[in-house]
């Protein structure tokens, strides 16, 4: 191994804005053994100095070799280091910052800096500019207006680096010139701090016990977004993404990366390794779906319900990859790999109940024991042997001594000078829980795809694991459709409608546990639509839309799913629920569901739920049920399958009085459905139906 422990740094030339983690701040992440840490929130550049530091020297005393990242260029521009110092050594430069900048939690004098270095360096045009301070600085430009740059613009690895900004933009969102010039001072005292143990890459070789790297989150992007979920801060996301990827890379993969020439202006570590570098980000990063998941085979008119369930089961598989979270933030997550106890639970045989222990079995009949001075308790456990013949006293949970495998409760014995009596039998191994008898270490306790409980955090936690594999939320995007349909709360012309369905979706999708994102709403107009799905597309795994599903001449998310090759309408025989409009937009899964309110709920229930779950790495989830007698008379035909808003009353199905798929009132009403199979019923009040409670799908 070429390093043992990864540490990255998103940098900030902000000012500190307090205790409470906030993105644009310095956040780093280390990586040791394979062991992934939880990002540190660094609120100042002080404290940041102090933390790596502090890392610096933790890592020199173990003995292990240290790769520490930061994402700021390490030189500039060709040409600058020697305008400004005489050589093109940027090491140079580093000092040359380092003896000149000084840096406050809330000020510093970078933009003065600048200024004085384009009166000595440029004719006072550049190469910085942007002023971040209201009052003028000699030499400084506001803007590009009279900008004149005597350098290049950009690195060479810039080129590259689609999207980078240059070192010379002072302020601003996104720059970096601010950082370069408060991060490369606090580079240069730690070098000098920790003189000889330092090697600043790609500047000097890699021969001492930690290296300076260059990195830029960037290149691991589309990693860093499907990671980030509601309430993630992207900068913590992007440290921990950089820092796990470089450690899982294979040293041969790594040296070919860290071999580079770029002596004076530096390089951004994996830049033309970039697909290397993504699948290290991303070891379980799913393959996309099949372009043709959601055909329907030829010829068929209607689809039963469960031909069109075991087509989706068939086809869809997890779109998002995997990350570490600590037993704390697991609860509700998707496990990604199976998980294996490191630890045997109970890990030593001991003791159920307080009382007294030794050899065992008791035969038949009185029996009296000397007892051994002092006892075993939870914690504290004896140090000793037990001699055979004699006891010892025993507290819940304590490790049994040497000696005893068998104990007696408090409550069957006399205890007096100095000894303890009771009434056999009592089988060897009475009241003791031997190691292991729970779990073994190495048994696997949990399988992937397994939504984790609170019972499971037990678990995980009782077999000593402080980390699990889950897979990142699949984030659904819920979007409203239809010229009629207004806010809630607004104001409502004659012909238009609130619109019910996307609040509805959106806590549907929060209590089935995936990350809803609103998409809002879109008139009856493809283009509209199309750009909505455009922007979705890269930023939710999967869409639930509702309205103009159906083949009509304002129905445009069948229309424009159709048209662009992606959609097949599926004609699922089910009541409630018109055409159901399945397609891949760019990728991404569209679930088109019926306008009607109590329609989108049960297509949502029967065919979005268990389809997303399987998005989401879940597997696939069929809801229980049970069967109880109906308190309701009703005659169906064969041809469909049909949902009845339902709930139990004294163990019988009610269901609701209407089946009219406007009735809203009905889906508050109801506390589940009652479940008709697809063939003729003639049913009566007392006879057996399905009812599937809310509860069951998780709502
Ligand atoms: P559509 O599928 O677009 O033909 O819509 C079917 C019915 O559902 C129409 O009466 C729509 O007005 C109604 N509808 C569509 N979207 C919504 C919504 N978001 N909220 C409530 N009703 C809706
Ligand atoms: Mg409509």
């Amino acid at each position: 191994m070429i390093f043992d422990t990864f540490a990255m740094v998103d940098w900030s030339g902000g000012n500190d804005t307090g205790p409470t983690p906030r993105k644009d701040a310095i956040w780093a992440c280390k990586v040791a053994n394979g062991q992934t840490h939880r990002p540190d929130y660094l609120r100042n550049r002080a404290e940041a100095e102090a933390w790596l530091g502090d890392l610096i020297a933790a890592e020199l005393a173990a003995g292990r070799r240290l790769c520490l990242g930061f994402d700021f260029p390490f030189g500039y521009p060709a040409g600058f280091a020697r305008a400004l110092t005489g050589a093109d050594d940027p090491l140079g430069l580093w000092a040359w910052f380092a003896d000149r900048v000084t840096d406050g939690p809330k000020a510093n004098i970078r933009f003065d800096l600048a200024g004085e270095i384009n009166r000595r360096v440029g004719d006072g045009r550049g190469p910085f500019w942007f002023n971040g301070l209201t009052r003028d600085i000699d030499g400084l430009p506001k803007d590009k207006a009279h900008y004149a740059n005597p350098f290049p613009d950009r690195r060479r690895a810039e080129e590259l680096a689609r999207g980078a900004f240059t070192c010379w933009q002072m302020g601003g969102a996104g720059a970096v010139g601010g950082q370069v010039m408060t991060g490369l001072p606090v580079l240069e005292r730690l070098r000098r701090r920790f003189a000889g143990q330092v090697s600043v890459w790609p500047f000097e070789p890699l021969d001492r016990p930690v290296s300076f790297v260059e990195i830029w989150p960037s290149l691991v992007d589309p990693v860093v977004k499907a990671r980030t979920g509601p309430g993630d801060i992207r900068d913590a996301v992007q440290v921990q993404v950089v820092a796990e990827a470089l450690s899982r890379l294979s040293s041969d993969a790594l040296a070919r990366m860290l071999e580079v020439a770029a002596p004076e202006e530096g390089w951004i570590l994996g830049l033309g390794h970039e697909s290397a570098l993504m699948a290290a980000a991303d070891p379980l990063a799913p393959p996309p779906l099949r372009n043709d998941c959601f055909a329907l085979p030829a010829g068929v008119d209607w689809t039963p319900v469960d031909e069109a369930l075991t087509l989706l089961r068939e086809r869809l598989t997890p779109m998002t990859g995997a990350e570490q979270v600590s037993v704390g933030r697991a609860l509700g997550r998707v496990l990604a790999e199976p998980v294996r106890a490191v630890r045997a639970n109970p890990p030593l045989s001991n003791t159920a109940v307080d009382g007294y222990g030794f050899a065992g079995p008791a035969p038949d009949g009185p029996v009296r024991l000397p007892l051994v001075e002092g006892r075993s308790a939870a914690g504290a456990p004896f140090d000793g042997a037990v001699p055979a013949g004699q006891a010892i006293r025993v507290l819940t949970g304590a490790a049994l001594p040497d000696g005893v495998d068998t104990v007696v409760l408090d409550e069957d014995v006399a205890v007096g000078r100095g000894q303890v009596a009771f009434h056999g039998p009592l089988k060897r191994g009475a009241n003791t829980r031997k190691a292991g008898e729970d779990v073994d270490a190495g048994d696997v306790i949990l399988d992937a795809g397994r939504v984790v409980t609170p019972a499971d955090l037990a678990l995980i936690s009782a077999v000593g694991l402080g980390e699990v594999a889950v897979r990142a939320p699949l984030k659904v995007g819920v979007l409203s459709t239809g010229d009629e349909i207004v806010e809630p709360g607004s104001a409502a012309g004659p012909g238009q409608i609130f619109d019910a369905n996307r609040p509805m979706l959106l806590a549907m999708l929060e209590r089935f546990g995936f990350a809803p994102v609103d998409l809002g709403r879109v008139p009856d107009d493809r283009a509209v639509l199309r750009a909505r799905l455009d922007a979705a597309a890269g930023e939710v795994h999967a869409v639930l839309t509702s309205g103009g599903a159906s083949a009509g001449d304002e129905d445009h998310v069948s229309a424009l799913l159709c048209e662009s090759g992606a959609l097949r309408t599926w004609r699922i025989a089910l009541k409630p629920g018109r055409p159901l409009a399945l397609g891949l937009w760019q990728g991404m899964p569209v679930f088109g569901l019926p306008g009607n309110p109590v329609a989108a709920m049960v297509c949502t229930l029967i065919f979005a739920r268990p389809a997303l779950g399987a998005l989401a790495g879940r597997g696939w989830e069929t809801p229980w049920a049970v069967e109880v007698p109906a308190a309701f008379e009703k005659r169906k035909k064969a041809g469909r399958r049909e949902y009845l808003r339902a709930r139990l009353r004294d163990g019988r199905a009610e269901v609701f009085k209407s089946e009219g798929s406007g009735r809203i009132s009905g889906l508050s009403w109801a506390e589940g459905l009652v479940e008709l199979e697809d063939g003729a019923r003639d049913i009566r009040p007392g006879d057996p139906v399905r009812f599937l409670p809310f509860s069951a799908f998780g709502l």
